[in-house]
């Protein structure tokens, strides 16, 4: 566990005390009784059984016992207490987390665990220069078309995943310099909420210093429920170049039912936008189109964003193109093997979805306003081709794979070799009894390095 500097000097004088502020990842405390319940990166929990009696306050353990006793057997029997404490916390972070949204299981992945191969966690090159940038997963809403069945209500996700952040920059830096470092951009997206990254300004800055020598950007995705006026602040601050931000209806209720939550609030989501908007931050506004369900309420949240820039026109350059990007990304929902599906909703093909925005378009210039609702998005944000990292497999060789945890959905368990995570799926044996031991798995995925595998015997 990595420590805060210069925290620990009261520690020295006072053996009886064991701050825990003096660990960045613990980021609130209570004591339960005998049990001492850790926040961990404000979005997990572990609870640690204390043998020992102790009071807590402001994140400062008390061994009740040795208060003012500062004799050399207190001070080596307090420091002996907080060895067992510090394994106990180890050996239940690695254990696994509590994700306090989810309520799910959720592995603390860092070295040696590859960061590249599995779509849940870590890094995926496409082989462009947009480098996507996994540091958890699990969302804070349950939008009903999710197409990785995201939220609390999920039927299939069943563990979730979060990177070390140290790690996660320093693997990302092995990409950049693999790629060239020119013009890159760190997307941070994936399955679930990217903004509940903690500590999310960190990893930006740390990505921004690694991009931005090099015209390259930092962006993130991200559904707004957990944006702040103060966390966007510290993300203009740590050079955060866009917020993607999803939007898919105006009207109250029916916002709230497309989130599958009720404590969406899209006033504040509006709020919220109009924030960014008022930063350096460019602010891109998604609205996702359910063809047959929210139609009216996908053109409302187009006019919202054009009304928005018309307030206060972008003015952030693009440093890969050089030029503005655009207000609004409209998307198409699709469906996916693993998807929420609306029943209501049609199945549309992109040229229907292409021409209804070239008649938005039109229409928009009707009353005097040039909107370029132009999509995909590419060529705005300047997305090209950049040499891939190679892929050490072959589509169906069968490799020897190092079981290490279990998987995100029913029948998964997660697996590593040559330095990529292997995705193992259909398994039938008792994911405890796996862990650990090396199995042949026949490889049935390679694209974009992300390897996906079943058990052979
Ligand atoms: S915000 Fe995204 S990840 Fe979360 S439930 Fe909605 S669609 Fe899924």
């Amino acid at each position: 566990m990595t420590r805060n500097a210069n925290k620990n000097n009261n520690e020295c004088e006072k053996c009886w005390i064991f701050d825990l502020n003096q660990f960045k990842m613990i980021t609130d405390s209570i004591l339960d009784e005998n049990t001492l319940v850790l926040e961990i990166n404000q979005n997990y929990e572990v609870s640690v059984l204390m043998d020992y009696d102790v009071s807590l306050e402001n994140g400062i353990l008390t061994f009740k016992d040795f208060v003012n006793d500062n004799s050399k057997s207190a001070t080596v029997l307090t420091g002996s207490l907080k060895t067992g404490i510090l394994n106990k916390m180890s050996q239940s972070i690695s254990e696994g987390l509590l994700n306090k949204t989810t309520n799910r299981r959720t592995y603390y992945i860092t070295e040696p665990t590859p960061l590249i191969g599995h779509t849940a966690f870590g890094l995926i090159d496409r082989g462009t220069n947009v480098i996507q940038i996994r540091g958890l997963s699990g969302c804070n809403i349950s939008c009903p078309f999710c197409s990785v069945d995201e939220g609390i209500h999920s039927k299939s996700r069943k563990n979730d995943y979060y990177v070390d952040m140290d790690y996660l920059v320093s693997e990302y830096e092995k990409i950049a310099e693999f790629k060239g470092y020119n013009k890159l951009e760190a997307h941070l997206d994936g399955q679930g909420e990217p903004s509940l990254y903690y500590p999310l300004p960190d990893l930006v800055q740390n990505l921004n210093e690694i991009n931005s020598k090099n015209k390259g950007i930092v962006s993130i995705q991200s559904n707004g429920v957990h944006l702040t006026e103060k966390l966007i602040d510290d993300l203009e601050v740590a050079g955060l170049h866009r917020i993607n931000l999803s939007i898919n209806a105006m009207d109250e209720k029916f916002s709230k039912g497309l989130s599958g939550n009720k404590n969406y609030d899209i006033e504040r989501i509006m709020e919220i936008a109009e924030y960014i908007k008022n930063s350096k931050i460019h602010l891109l506004i998604a609205p996702l189109l359910l063809p047959n369900y929210n139609d009216e309420e996908f053109k409302k949240v187009l006019d919202f964003a054009v009304e928005l820039e018309q307030k206060t026109p972008q003015t952030t350059i693009n440093p890969i193109t050089n030029k503005k990007n655009p207000i609004v990304g409209p998307q198409l929902c699709l469906t996916y093997q693993f998807g929420r599906k609306i029943s209501k909703m049609r199945v549309w093909d992109f040229p229907k979805f292409y021409n209804l925005l070239e008649f938005y378009e039109k229409e928009y210039l009707k009353d005097g306003i040039n909107v370029d609702l132009e999509v995909p998005l590419h060529g705005f944000f300047g997305s090209h081709s950049r040499k891939r990292l190679p892929c050490p497999f072959k589509l169906n060789e069968t490799i020897s794979v190092t079981v290490l945890m279990d998987g995100r959905v029913n029948g998964e368990v997660i697996g590593a070799s040559k330095n990529r995570v292997i995705q193992i799926i259909d398994c039938k044996t008792d994911v405890n009894k796996l862990i650990g031991k090396r199995v042949n798995v026949k490889v049935l995925r390679v694209k974009d390095n992300v390897i996906v595998g079943s058990m052979v015997k």
